[in-house]
């Protein structure tokens, strides 16, 4: 098999209600760069790309597309060394690995319908076949009910059934975050898991005081507490707190993640599938990880192609440790408005009571709505 096409789109859908994050970024619209990969057996792949989609798009179309033509996408990870090592002296991190992921998610895709199987299938076999679910949200939408909004979203995931629940914190103002977890927590109760993600906002000392305040509300973990490249940091703060500290969605390849599992500078990494280097670059990272003692719980924040391929995955990620009654890598099941998570596959994921099937189809177990690709499509 050859491949004979690399298409990328680029997809945009608006937000019905914008929300902020603790850097400050407001979020008017979803977008993302989706990657399809064509072969001479009419089998065709989707990847997707984390991040600026028109930047993606531009790597892809320049470097690596026309290193791709010809080439057998059972070779992936031949493919993966050499698209890397071409581009690795300009951008070991960031977009040329946000844009390499989407490639490798296509070609594992591609795989996965040559052979039938979905890809967690060709990547170790099925650990589980249903991932318990925590539902992400509680940004910061009106300014001035910020604590009773995030009270009554955190209510409408339990109703929907979810075990546990991802808050945004950062609000400037330490007494402040704490009262707004404090009332999550009275209200979802003690049995709903509850981590915080403070979207790498605060310095060290800043870090640790609020880590402090919240861990007697009996916090899952806190999520990038502070900025990415600051390693040292990030061995003080897992050091000073109780509670794990979790990060990587900023950090690319196993490289990159070298030293944080090696210093334990984190309890939990989080790589993104379309983001770290693709399935065969997390299968790295979670080995890394596993040998040093270090969790690792994927972040998702994409389409249902991204989401789709975080599934697969973590079907195939073994429990971290093998226990009687193990605590499992859970999926962050991302619940801002997100018609690109909700619409681009035919049958798209879905959680019931918290916990999401793996889908058993080839490949990505999902088929992409070409319909709902126009509609968003960015002319
Ligand atoms: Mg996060």
């Amino acid at each position: 098999m050859k491949v004979t096409g690399v298409a990328c789109h680029l997809l945009q859908a608006k937000v019905d209600r914008p929300f902020t994050s603790a850097r400050g970024w407001l979020y008017t619209t979803r977008s993302s760069c989706i990657v399809e990969i064509a072969t001479d057996e009419g089998i065709t792949g989707w990847g997707e790309c984390y991040g600026p989609a028109a930047v993606n798009r531009t790597l892809i179309e320049t470097q690596y597309a026309p290193r791709l033509i010809g080439r057998d996408p059972f070779d992936v990870e031949v493919v993966w060394e050499e698209l890397y090592n071409r581009i690795k002296d300009y951008g070991a991190q960031g977009f040329a690995i946000t844009a390499l992921s989407g490639i490798d998610i296509a070609l594992w895709d591609i795989m996965g319908r040559a052979t039938g199987k979905p890809i967690h299938k060709l990547i170790g076999g099925a650990q589980r076949g249903e991932i318990v679910a925590y539902a992400t949200g509680l940004y910061f939408t009106d300014m001035d009910r910020l604590v009773e909004e995030a009270v009554e979203e955190a209510r409408s995931y339990v109703a929907q059934g979810f075990r546990a629940i991802k808050m945004k914190i950062g609000l400037g103002d330490p007494k402040l975050d704490r009262r707004r977890v404090a009332a999550v927590r009275e209200a979802i109760g003690p049995d709903v898991a509850l981590a915080v993600d403070a979207n790498h906002c605060l310095s060290v000392p800043q870090a640790i005081r609020l880590g402090r305040m919240l861990e007697p509300l009996d916090i899952l973990w806190f999520e990038e507490p502070i900025s990415p490249e600051d390693h040292d940091g990030y061995v003080e703060v897992t050091r000073a707190l109780d509670m794990a500290v979790a990060g990587g969605e900023n950090d690319f390849t196993r490289w990159g993640f070298r030293d944080i599992i090696a210093r334990k500078a984190m309890d939990i990494v989080q790589p993104d599938v379309c983001a770290a280097g693709g399935i065969s670059e997390m299968r790295k990272i979670a080995a890394l990880a596993s040998a040093f003692g270090v969790e690792c719980v994927p972040h998702a924040w994409g389409s249902a192609i991204g989401l789709a391929a975080t599934v697969q995955f973590l079907a195939a990620l073994p429990d971290q440790p093998p226990a009687f009654r193990p605590m499992p890598p859970m999926l962050e099941f991302e619940q801002t408005p997100n018609p690109l998570r909700d619409l681009l596959a035919r049958e798209p994921i879905v959680q019931r009571r918290g916990i999401v099937t793996v889908p058993q189809g080839p490949g990505l177990g999902i088929e992409v709505d070409r319909t709902a690709l126009d509609r968003f499509r960015v002319a």
